[in-house]
């Protein structure tokens, strides 16, 4: 199939990416123009194990990228991945969505056959009308041919193109069956693979699956962390309980990891939008008020406890990983940000090392001090924290004598060394 692609995010690009690789024809469109330079150099604009490969094979081949929306109304399909930021209350801006859809509606207004375009981004049920509406205001008497639906991505940010191949479950919302049928044409060759459930639903349903699954798996943790902190103060460790209580099937064994918490381009997000708009609907989610509450909580405990060890007024602190999770540079609603502006607050010099996210935190935090080593970090440090499980920290040994005071409060459980070092973990 011919499949547009509009924005070429984190989101966008590996979907252009993996829809090339299974076979389609694919036009990458963004604004920017060094993105769109990029990826028609057959590079990623992000960090994300496995795209470069993909991008490399198919760009100029089955995968273009342009800022120009030209391509749109050939196509059979076009995706809508444009980002969907936070507004001050916590709502969706649905202003870069909304110039993206009025595009394509501009783009598609000379068309006299049916256009399916369907909306990737992250939105609220009741957003969907005012990007209707933007597809209309941009396609005039031709909008009668369109058709929005809907298709939520899950993909995790550090494993995108390997969720993406694999996914839990397609979700497709649409209301004309037509339209149903040409999204499932679109992951016919992915689930030839890898079956997976498809949940075929209208558009507001399927956007809505989108933030339940978020504010789940966001509350998820929220509890774990609320329960790690209580076996903390009993002086017992968290993980042995939840390995014991993640043996019931009801409740699993994954997302059990306590921490300093959940950050990132989604759940905060997600979460925020999803108690903004119930609170406009008028009902007051109190549960996930309270899982945003812990999840604030967090690095206060974290650097809390390095206070109980360290008197942080001109101490020199190494803090370990900056990206919200390992395997990606993304440093959107990082816990390393709210951990770093404390411990300033409580007069510390900061010495920051991640493997890939020193220079997006460098722009947002450029006041600190960045090592290209996380031995160079803890050199000479008067104490570290840890809040990015990278697997390097793991192995980290002979590196924590090289500080002056060698504490560790671990915000993750990755560290392996407990001998020979004052190791404090937040939950265990
Ligand atoms: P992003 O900010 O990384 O990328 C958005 C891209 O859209 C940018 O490259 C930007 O230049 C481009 N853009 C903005 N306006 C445009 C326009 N008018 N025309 C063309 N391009 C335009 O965003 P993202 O992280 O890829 O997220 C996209 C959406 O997917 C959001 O709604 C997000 O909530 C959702 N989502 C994200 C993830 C994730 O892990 N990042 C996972 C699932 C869903």
């Amino acid at each position: 199939m011919d499949i547009s692609v509009i924005g070429s995010g984190y989101v966008g690009t590996t979907l252009a990416a993996c829809l090339a690789d299974i076979g389609h024809e694919v036009t990458a469109i963004d604004i920017d123009e060094e993105i769109v330079r990029t990826l028609n150099d057959g590079r990623a604009p992000i960090e994300e194990p496995g795209l470069e490969a993909l991008l490399a094979t198919h760009a100029g081949d089955r995968l273009t990228a342009t800022t120009s929306y030209d391509a749109v109304p050939d196509s059979d399909v076009t995706f809508l991945a444009v980002g969907t930021p936070s507004n001050d209350d916590g709502s969706i801006d649905l202003g870069p969505l909304e110039a993206a859809a009025e595009a394509t509606g501009n783009a598609l207004a000379d068309i006299d056959d049916r256009h399916l375009v369907v909306v990737k981004s992250t939105v609220t049920p009741p957003s969907l009308e005012r990007i209707q509406a933007a597809l209309e205001r941009g396609a005039g008497a031709a909008a009668e041919h369109i058709e929005m639906g809907m298709n939520p991505e899950f993909l995790r940010e550090g494993t995108a193109v390997d969720d993406f191949r694999h996914p839990d479950k397609v979700v497709i919302g649409a209301n004309a069956d037509w339209a149903t049928d040409r999204l499932n044409a679109v992951f016919d060759p992915l689930l030839e693979d890898h079956s997976a459930p498809v949940v075929e639903t209208d558009p507001e349903t399927a956007a809505m699956i989108k933030y339940a699954n978020n504010a789940f798996l966001a509350t998820k943790i929220s509890l774990v962390n609320d329960l790690g902190n209580v076996c903390k103060e009993f002086g017992l460790d968290a993980y042995e309980v939840m390995e014991a209580v993640g043996l019931d099937d009801r409740i699993s064994e994954q997302f059990l990891r306590s921490g300093v918490g959940w950050g990132g381009s989604c759940f905060p997000k997600d979460v925020d939008a999803v108690r903004a708009a119930a609170r406009d609907a008028g009902y007051d989610p109190a549960v996930l008020e309270a899982a945003v509450e812990v999840n604030e909580r967090q690095p206060e405990r974290l650097v809390d406890r390095l206070k109980q060890h360290v008197d942080l007024e001109g101490a020199q602190i190494a803090v370990l990983g900056l990206a919200f999770k390992p395997q990606t540079d993304d440093i959107r609603n990082s816990r390393s940000i709210p951990v770093i502006e404390l411990l300033r607050d409580h007069g510390a010099e900061i010495v920051a090392y991640d493997p890939v996210a020193n220079e997006p935190m460098r722009e947002r935090i450029p006041a600190i001090e960045y090592a290209t080593t996380a031995k160079a970090a803890l050199s000479d440090s008067d104490g570290a924290v840890v809040v990015t499980d990278w697997d390097e920290f793991a192995a980290l040994d002979d590196a924590f004598d090289e500080m002056a005071n060698p504490v560790v409060v671990d915000g993750r459980r990755i560290i392996e060394r407990r001998d020979g070092i004052t190791y404090d973990g937040l939950t265990w």
